[in-house]
């Protein structure tokens, strides 16, 4: 019994699989000229300070909106358009798309800097053209170069040899910020990063479950609790990614987070309907 059971239970992890591929290989064709036809959108989700609530800025979020399949999740779409080297194109294009966006919001609310934050996917970081594709983003826009935040994952800086650093460094040399994504639940390395051009963390989203039920569970308070200080003391951000609650941002905002992103400041939206409201004097 116990190996028709295993039988079965490998017949079914191939089936998975053959879907997966099936899927993948369905949207590498539907990919392709996804670009030229429009069908790439770009929402926007507040960044809040989290002393005070005052708007920061926001993350550009992509979006895939397919004909057919109607929305795809960039979870989805973004590993398939990595693997066939799309994101190249697609990551330039986002680039450019945000520098556009937050250089009009800068021209319609001057004396309110915003940052745009832009994720950059790993494929794009080992890509010797980034240089190239920020600087003209910058200058195509006319977007001031300290507006600008790149997000990448952990495992880029961890994992690389000199060259995308190097590339990176001469990217926060024109005043550009980066800031390390989904932090923490990968190899975080904080000692690590004081050698790396990083002004930043993103707290991943899975922390919060955490912050949550702080009031029985004091380890997790502790973790951040211990990473918002070591961050500060490497002079960088904070950001908590996922937040929901007004008791999250609240015991947050206590353990000296500095911004906060997710559902209770906002979701995602077009960059026409960003709350931008002048700051208070
Ligand atoms: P991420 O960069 O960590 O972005 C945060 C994700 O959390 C977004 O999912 C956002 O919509 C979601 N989120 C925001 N607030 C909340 C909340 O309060 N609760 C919960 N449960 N979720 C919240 P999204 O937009 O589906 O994006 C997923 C991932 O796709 C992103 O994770 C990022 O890694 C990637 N991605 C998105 N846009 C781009 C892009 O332009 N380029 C690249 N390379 N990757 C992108
Ligand atoms: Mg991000
Ligand atoms: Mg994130
Ligand atoms: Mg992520």
């Amino acid at each position: 019994l116990a190996k028709a059971d295993g039988r079965a239970r490998y017949a079914l992890f191939d089936e998975q699989r053959n879907a997966q591929q099936l899927l993948r290989y369905g949207l590498t064709g539907r990919l392709a000229g996804a670009l030229e036809r429009g069908e790439f959108e770009l929402v926007y989700q507040p960044l809040v300070a989290l002393d005070g609530n005052r708007l920061r800025g926001a993350e550009a979020l992509l979006r895939w909106r397919h004909p057919d399949l109607g929305t795809v999740s960039p979870n989805t779409f973004i590993p398939v358009a990595e693997q066939s080297g799309m994101i190249l194109p697609l990551g330039r294009w986002v680039l450019r798309e945000s520098c556009l966006a937050a250089a009009a919001w800068q021209r319609s609310h001057p004396g309110t800097p915003l940052l745009v934050s832009v994720n950059v996917s790993p494929r794009q970081c080992t890509d010797p053209r980034l240089l190239d594709d920020v600087r003209h983003a910058l200058a195509d826009s006319g977007l001031d170069p300290a507006n600008l935040q790149l997000e990448l994952t952990e495992t880029v800086l961890m994992q690389s040899t000199g060259r995308p650093v190097q590339t990176l460094r001469t990217i926060a040399d024109l005043g550009v910020r980066i800031v390390i994504d989904d932090f923490g639940i990968g190899y975080s390395n904080l000692a690590y990063l004081r050698h790396l051009p990083v002004h930043g963390l993103k707290l991943a989203g899975a922390f919060m479950a955490g912050i949550r039920k702080l009031e029985s569970d004091h380890v997790d308070e502790q973790i951040v609790e211990t990473v918002i200080r070591l961050a500060h003391m490497l002079q960088m951000t904070v950001t908590a990614e996922g937040i929901e609650t007004a008791d999250q941002a609240a015991r947050l905002a206590a353990l000296g987070c500095d911004l906060g992103q997710g559902w209770l400041f906002g979701r995602p939206v077009r960059p026409a309907e960003i709350p931008l409201t002048p700051s208070p004097a």
